[in-house]
């Protein structure tokens, strides 16, 4: 039976037969012996095989060079070396799978991560991204536990959808009309009337709209899907298709869903540290000395609460100069938002209270009539991680807002139905996965932490 890397390293019981099968990561000795380094992925620390050269010679370890997928039988046996307490002292070796040494991309010498990105489909082979890949898995994992842990349920939204939730018109239409010669309507344009789903659908922004339906009915629930964004995300923090973590919980109001926010970032990065310990002190000795640090930062600080309108007046008083000018008024960019965190508060800001003209159609109106229920949560490198809010309840207070906003009625009527019948207070927000991701991994740009990255020119794997 095949032992992990992981189980074999951690084994306590000698001397016994093993069998286990990987890549290999190096091979390097003598001619007396030879070692050979080889990860499966299930850890970040490789298991050193020791080949002796009586009974491999040279020439029969020709194939096992890096990149080469092996077999090895041997005796799990303590080890002399230093960095390991056990190795393998192969008696068979089998190459499964060879890699041509002159061609293999990933060589011993550490590679840029912009050259990975254009091997997508070999980097998870390196240490950087095996550690990114198994804490992605890990944070994942730790979100459905969070939530069923406390009553929430796990809801399916779809990913063709009529609506555009956020009204930014980043969408991306889903068609099956041909190219040449589509149907045109009266006026000249595109008919979508006769398109797949008799109307225009296009690729969900957000799985918020249809997680107040859930929510309206089951109480608790949360949504963890890919979304969409046709924006220009020539940004170390955009992506054009996203994983989003949304939240939607009937009966809470606005400072209910903030401490909910902070509870559940906080939950996340103690699970990360909890459960992959020797991933994090890689990628912290490797890229980032201060990511411990600043991931147990997170856990023993309180987030400090805001309004806009007092981020605007520190922001304004503030000696630092901006790219961009800020004004009462005008969305926060992220060297705002990153100064309020990182130079003003040091330490996670919530910023509530937006004014309505920059934010979603179905935020709550605040008593002032300018500002609506909005909370965007903030943190250090990275800006805004969760953007959400306390949804309008009101029937009539919301078609108002979607007058002023432009967002047609006759599409969202099963959206204000909800408000027509048994309507409640209710709130919600969205976790961007990838930002969170690239947080606690401490990398610096986020196509380097989910493993296809989808942005402008580029969808090549
Ligand atoms: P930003 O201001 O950074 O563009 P947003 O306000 O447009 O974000 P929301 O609509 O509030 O984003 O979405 C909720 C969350 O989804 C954000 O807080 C962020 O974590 C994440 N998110 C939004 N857009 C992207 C994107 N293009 N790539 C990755 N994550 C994103
Ligand atoms: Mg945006
Ligand atoms: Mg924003
Ligand atoms: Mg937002």
């Amino acid at each position: 039976r095949r032992s992990s890397v992981e189980a074999l390293l951690a084994s306590q019981e000698l001397d016994r037969e093993v069998l286990v099968k990987g890549w290999v990561r190096t091979r390097r000795g003598n001619k007396y012996v030879q070692f050979i380094a080889v990860n499966d992925g299930s850890t970040i620390n490789n298991l050193q095989v020791v080949a002796d050269a009586e009974k491999f010679p040279e020439e029969t370890l020709k194939d096992v060079a890096t990149g080469a997928c092996v077999a090895v039988r041997g005796t799990l046996v303590a080890s002399q070396g230093k960095g390991q307490s056990v190795e393998i002292q192969a008696s068979e070796i089998e190459v499964l799978g060879k890699a041509d040494p002159e061609t293999y991309p990933l060589q011993k010498k550490g590679h840029s991560l912009e050259f990975l990105r254009e091997i997508a489909h070999l980097r998870p082979r390196t240490n950087t991204f095996g550690a990114v890949l198994r804490l992605r898995h890990a944070l994942a994992f730790a979100v459905h536990q969070y939530f069923n842990d406390r009553g929430f349920f796990y809801v399916h939204t779809p990913i063709i959808t009529g609506s555009d939730a956020e009204g930014a018109g980043q969408m991306f239409r889903v068609t099956t009309l041909p190219d040449q010669n589509p149907p045109l309507n009266e006026q000249g344009q595109v008919d979508y009337k006769e398109d797949f789903f008799g109307k225009a659908t296009n690729l969900t922004v957000s799985g918020q709209l249809e997680g107040e339906v859930a929510a309206m009915a089951l109480g608790k629930v949360y949504t963890f899907g890919p979304t969409f964004r046709a924006e220009n995300s020539n940004t170390a923090r955009h992506l054009a298709e996203f994983w989003m973590i949304e939240p939607e919980m009937a009966f809470y109001e606005l400072e209910d869903n903030m401490g909910l926010a902070e509870d559940f970032l906080k939950y996340l990065v103690r699970y990360a540290l909890e459960k992959c310990p020797a991933d994090l002190q890689f990628l912290n000795d490797q890229y980032d000395k201060e990511l411990l640090g600043r991931l147990q930062f997170i856990i023993d600080n309180d987030f400090q609460r805001l309004t806009y309108t007092e981020a605007v007046e520190i922001l304004k008083s503030a000696k630092q100069k901006f790219e961009f000018p800020v004004d009462w008024g005008t969305d926060l960019q992220s060297e705002h938002e990153r100064y309020l965190v990182e130079k003003h508060f040091e330490k996670p800001v919530i910023l509530t209270n937006y004014p309505k003209d920059i934010k979603a159609f179905y935020m709550k109106l605040d008593e002032d009539g300018r500002t609506v229920r909005a909370m965007d949560v903030l943190f250090p490198g990275i800006g805004e991680i969760i953007g959400g809010s306390q949804r309008e309840e009101n029937l009539e207070k919301l078609q108002q807002r979607m007058q002023e906003m432009h967002v047609p009625e006759e599409e969202l009527w099963w959206y204000l139905d909800l408000r027509r019948f048994g309507s409640a207070p209710h709130s919600g927000f969205g976790l961007g996965f990838e930002r969170l991701v690239l947080f606690v991994t401490g990398m610096a740009n986020i196509r380097d932490v989910i493993p296809f990255p989808r942005f402008p020119k580029n969808a090549e794997f």
